[in-house]
């Protein structure tokens, strides 16, 4: 499952929409690329296999 929230970066409001409905300010996402736990769940089974 994939969540596409996203969040103005003006007034700190969530959004599903690219732009803010309350300032029209650009949105990004609300999940940082680097934030992966299926990467880091997987590593960890993936660990303990080869331990
Ligand atoms: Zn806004």
């Amino acid at each position: 499952m994939r969540f596409l929230l996203r969040r103005c970066s003006k007034c700190n409001r969530y959004s599903l929409k690219e732009r803010c409905p309350l300032c029209n300010e650009e949105t990004v996402s609300a999940h940082p690329a680097k934030f992966s736990p299926d990467d880091k769940y997987m590593r960890y089974r993936l660990a303990e296999r080869y331990n």
